[in-house]
């Protein structure tokens, strides 16, 4: 496997969190969720997390186990939303590094193979869990509609530079795409 490949997503959406679809995940055999936490539960710069998102990960935490795994270096916040959640979190996680991620991992007694990494970074959310053989899926940032939209850009700048590096992270039209790794 090339190296860049640690940059390409298992599947990219067009879409928030909320669109992620929960056939595709229980058809990939998926049981665990790692959940980047800013701009993907919660934008960056609120804290209340919204109605849909609650109702969304009460539905999926019928499926799959949950986890809260973020870089931001506040333990109040990440703490506070994974209050208001009932989520097991871990703050400070340093990704792309894989320390912290595997403690979540180990607490959920999962494979790799059977957890999903859902975050709005290539360069620490689906670098991370392409580098623990994780089912790796790159959303758009929550405040993506905001003007000026900085997360965007910053999503879009990281998508510039891994295709220069040689990945290729194709970013479809339709609401959700299904990327396909080169061999
Ligand atoms: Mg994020």
């Amino acid at each position: 496997m090339k190296w860049t490949n640690l940059l390409e997503p298992d599947l990219v959406i067009d879409g928030s969190i909320l669109d992620l679809p929960l056939d595709n995940l229980l058809s990939n055999g998926l049981k665990g969720l790692v959940l980047d936490v800013d701009e993907t539960v919660v934008p960056l710069k609120s804290d209340r997390v919204s109605p849909q998102m609650e109702a969304w990960i009460n539905q999926f935490r019928q499926s799959f186990s949950i986890w809260l795994v973020s870089n931001n270096l506040s333990q109040r916040r990440i703490g506070r939303i994974a209050g208001i959640l009932n989520l097991p979190f871990i703050a400070s996680a340093g990704k792309p590094s894989r320390r912290k991620i595997r403690q979540a991992m180990e607490a959920m007694g999962l494979p790799p193979e059977q957890i999903g990494i859902v975050g709005d970074r290539l360069f620490t959310d689906v670098l991370a869990g392409n580098r623990l053989g994780l089912y790796t899926i790159l959303v758009q940032p929550l405040s993506r509609f905001d003007d000026p939209p900085a997360q965007s850009y910053l999503q879009s700048f990281e998508i510039y530079v891994s295709q220069l590096l040689g990945a290729s992270v194709f970013t479809s039209k339709h609401s959700v795409a299904k990327f396909r790794k080169s061999p």
